[in-house]
């Protein structure tokens, strides 16, 4: 039991913990140590220490110290023992991106073996390998994944449970172009796109939501914000990389902030043109949301009722994309 305890703290730092519930610190004498506001008491002068080398906090403040187990055990006033679940069940995300990589990677197999799918995404304009591979797009053909995957040890609570079958025991994706979704560089959630006349956009429900399918925005001084994941494809594919999507209009407040996690970052919005006017709804909204969080909007206008993977598919170069962001509004 205690040799259990031992591991499970060691694959949780007591740091890394603090800081995944938005305690920020700062280094205070020795490189092991940081300190920050108690989130244990009212805190006014930053008196909870951190050492970081032996996994111990304590606050001048209150009074109160110890390891990771005894800080779950007053920050969330729980029992010794729930306090241990509830860490146990920390670990649980990390078991499931190695779930998602290992699905990811049968469905980047098998994009090959089915034509029907290369060839959707040539309709789609992508046709660069190199990008295809980079962006691990691979192809769901629906009814193989349960056996691969149990041939890989997992039960069938363990797939039902991640949402990769159904109440059925059948797979879930099944004629499906599947784009893995990343967050730290983890996949959190599969995004699969029907290349026939089921509904055409499903990402797995009991996973992660509310994320940028590809996040590694940070470096940019401006970003190209799209619906869809081939906008993004065509325009990573005409060298726009820096180029994200929120599968979707609706941005949570989560995506805000990591858009404005740059004061002088210019966003394009560059939504589809819907005839309903639905997408440049959306946009004038998400403008004026980043405009108040302090962030330069500007809203691209396509030709009518397209989206970025339409106009190219239509023809478009690099240039006409940049001609239109050169054109468009700033709110
Ligand atoms: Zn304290």
């Amino acid at each position: 039991m205690d040799a259990d305890l031992e591991r499970l703290k060691q694959r949780i730092p007591l740091l890394q913990y603090l800081q995944c519930h938005n305690w920020t610190a700062r280094r205070a004498g020795n490189r092991h140590e940081f300190v920050g506001l108690c989130p244990l008491h009212r805190d006014t002068r930053p008196s909870f220490y951190v050492n970081a080398h032996k996994n111990l906090f304590y606050c001048h403040g209150c009074g109160r110290g110890g390891d990771l187990i005894r800080f779950v055990q007053l920050f969330l006033s729980l029992p010794f023992h729930q306090s241990v679940e509830h860490l146990k069940q920390q670990l649980a995300p990390a078991r499931a991106a190695r779930l998602l990589e290992q699905t990811a990677a049968f469905y980047q197999m098998q994009l090959h073996r089915h034509p029907e799918a290369t060839q959707y995404l040539e309709r789609r304009g992508l046709r660069d390998p190199a990008l295809i591979e980079e962006l691990g797009i691979g192809y769901a053909p629906g009814g193989n994944l349960r056996r691969h995957l149990a041939t890989q040890g997992y039960s069938l609570e363990r797939l039902l449970d991640m949402g990769l079958i159904n109440n059925q025991g059948r797979d879930a994706f099944c004629r499906r172009v599947i784009f893995p979704c990343l967050q730290h560089g983890q996949i959190v959630n599969l995004y699969g796109r029907s290349i026939g006349v089921a509904y055409p956009h499903r990402l797995l429900p009991r996973s992660k939501g509310g994320l940028f399918a590809w996040e590694s925005i940070s470096s940019f001084s401006t970003v190209i914000l799209v619906e869809g994941l081939f906008d993004l494809a065509v325009l990573w594919q005409a060298g726009f990389r820096n180029t994200t999507c929120a599968i979707g209009t609706q941005l949570t407040s989560a995506q805000l902030a990591q858009l404005s996690d740059q004061p002088d970052r210019s966003v394009y919005i560059a939504f589809d043109q819907d005839d309903n006017q639905a997408g440049q709804k959306a946009s004038g909204q998400l403008a004026l949301r980043l405009k108040g969080a302090g962030i330069r909007a500007c809203i691209v206008q396509l030709p009518h009722g397209h989206d970025p993977n339409s106009y190219f598919i239509a023809g478009a170069t690099a240039a006409d994309f940049t001609d239109c962001l050169e054109r468009a509004q700033q709110l």
